[in-house]
């Protein structure tokens, strides 16, 4: 055997089951390309060998597949890909001598034959087969050239099937991408109602990640605490839902969270979910799928619990004044009393700090719907005095308490500040009106003005009931009153320091509270920008 041509019957089987289970085995194009390369060479003792594809979207042939053929050598074969002037079967055949020779002096390679086998697929060149020899020429032997254009079929084939693959794929993958990007909840169970897909927004409501969620029953992981709506996805499949036709279920309450080592708060334990419920039919009406999108009503729900305490803190703080102006008012008006002028002197003084309190808690009601309105516009000047302001408000205060002893010390040269004057006094009305409330066995309240190279604070101690530090957050949030004995007692909305949070940071400023580290109390402190 010249050219160490090995029984081609009994290499044949060999290949073709490598092959064929090559094809079939999903494996990556590169590779089924590679083995049959392989074999190819082999079977007709050759010395290397090459695949070409054709790209018909690029509008080139390209090398797919190479086999003894260094890599940095493999540009050498480029004419080899060149497409071959239409003429009769003698020229062709001695331009492709010609293109090999030249092939082979500049890789070096020896190679003096080739075969080259199209890979055709419905009547289409989807690619070549080139197979390279070197020594003396010899001629294939009739059934190794058949055997050498099945490996070309198999070849295209295999192509074929991993375009199809690729393309299948890539627009599978589209669809994830859109399910996984989408800022709704979306899940597809399956007929068994288990999950099989579960975006990232919903797993981000839901606190459960995808790969825990995903092959759990439905029932598992969506455990209602309480529904708005008339029944449950469970409830509803009982009743015959989907009817033909079929019309979507709306199904929304508050979830229990299921797995609840993902959550930080306890408040996110609970979570009000909207879900719309889709069944996908087949074309025999049987439902295969059920495709759901999932909507967080929390912060909507939030928004409505907000409101009725607006309503109801609103009318409560509203009343209270009113009642005690009407109630002073009449008791004066009382033809039959004589009142002595001191009383008709309180009672005016009680009559007068009331509207007041009306003209403030009105003032604060107007800033927050600005706030909401998107209008809250500050009125600066350049050059506010803080330590005016301050001193300003502390005489007022100090005016109405006599528990309380108000001391400021500021550090002298303190800057004027860039700011809204009228709003800042806002903010230090409401600290020292708290710090008092908040203390009511007396004591002392200092505040503080301090200069930074960058900034200046100005801070309020008391030596009042504290704030556990945990509320740090929620004392700034709107309506939020710490629930303790004093804050049923006294007076007051929980927009003061919502309020102060909103001026001081409309100021580019901060504001932030702490324990006192040496005795009762807390101190709230808020930075400015120096210019
Ligand atoms: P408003 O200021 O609207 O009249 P308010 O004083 O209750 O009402 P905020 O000033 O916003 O509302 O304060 C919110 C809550 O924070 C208060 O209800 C109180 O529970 C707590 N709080 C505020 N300041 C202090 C303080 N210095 N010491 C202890 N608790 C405080
Ligand atoms: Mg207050």
């Amino acid at each position: 055997m010249a050219h160490g041509l090995v029984d081609v019957r009994i290499l044949q089987r060999e290949y073709l089951l490598a092959i064929s289970r090559a094809v079939t085995a999903e494996l990556d194009l590169q590779d089924v390309l590679r083995i049959i390369l392989r074999a190819a060479v082999e079977l007709v003792a050759g010395k290397a060998g090459m695949i070409a594809l054709h790209h018909p979207e690029l509008d080139s042939v390209r090398v797919a597949a190479v086999y003894g053929i260094p890599a940095q050598l493999v540009d050498h074969f480029a004419p080899l890909l060149h497409d071959i002037p239409q003429g009769d079967a003698n020229e062709q055949e001695a331009e492709l001598t010609r293109r090999l020779q030249l092939v082979a002096r500049r890789s070096n390679l020896g190679f003096t034959q080739m075969v080259r086998l199209p890979m055709m697929s419905g009547g289409e060149t989807i690619g070549l087969i080139y197979v390279f020899l070197s020594g003396t020429p010899y001629h294939l032997p009739k059934d190794a050239a058949l055997l050498l254009s099945g490996f070309a079929e198999q070849a295209a084939i295999a192509v074929k099937n991993a375009r199809l693959y690729e393309q299948v794929n890539k627009e599978k993958q589209r669809l994830d991408a859109i399910i996984q990007q989408n800022a709704d909840g979306v899940m597809i169970l399956d007929q068994s109602l288990r999950i099989t897909v579960f975006n990232r927004a919903l797993s981000r409501m839901v606190g459960l990640a995808p790969e825990e969620a995903i092959g759990k029953l439905h029932e598992n992981v969506f455990t209602w605490l309480s529904l708005k709506s008339d029944m449950d996805l469970h409830e509803a499949l009982a009743n015959g839902w989907p009817l033909p036709g079929a019309a979507h279920l709306y199904v929304e309450g508050d979830l229990q969270r299921p797995f609840q080592e993902h959550l930080e708060t306890a408040d996110g334990k609970r979570v009000s979910l909207g879900i719309t419920y889709a069944p996908l039919m087949d074309g025999d009406g049987r439902m295969t799928d059920i495709i759901a999108n999932v909507r967080d009503l929390t912060r909507y729900r939030e928004e409505e619990a907000l409101q009725k305490t607006f309503i109801s803190v609103v009318s409560h703080e509203l009343k209270t004044p009113v009642s005690i102006i009407k109630g002073y008012a009449g008791t004066l008006r009382r033809q039959d009393a004589n009142w002595s002028p001191e009383i008709i002197q309180d009672s005016l003084a009680v009559i007068e700090e009331e509207a007041d309190n009306l003209t403030d808690l009105i003032d604060s009601l107007l800033e927050v719907s600005r706030l909401q309105a998107g209008t809250f516009n500050l009125e600066v000047s350049e050059d506010v005095q803080l330590n005016r302001v301050v001193e300003n408000t502390a005489r007022k205060f100090g005016n109405q308490s006599d528990k309380h002893t108000i001391t400021v010390q500021f550090a002298s040269e303190f800057p004027p500040i860039w700011g809204d004057e009228r709003r800042l006094g806002q903010v230090l009305n409401n600290l020292l009106s708290n710090a008092i409330k908040y203390s009511p066995e007396g004591g002392e309240i200092v505040i503080r003005g301090e200069v930074h190279p960058q900034h200046v604070t100005v801070s309020v101690r008391d030596s009042g009931i504290g704030i556990p530090d945990h509320e740090q957050h929620r004392i700034f949030q709107k309506f939020s009153r710490l629930d303790n004995a004093l804050s049923r007692k006294t007076e007051g909305t929980g927009l003061g320091l919502f309020l102060c949070k909103a001026i001081i940071e409309a100021h580019n400023g901060r504001i932030w509270f702490h324990k006192n580290p040496d005795g009762p109390g807390t101190t709230f402190t808020f930075s400015l920008p120096r210019n």
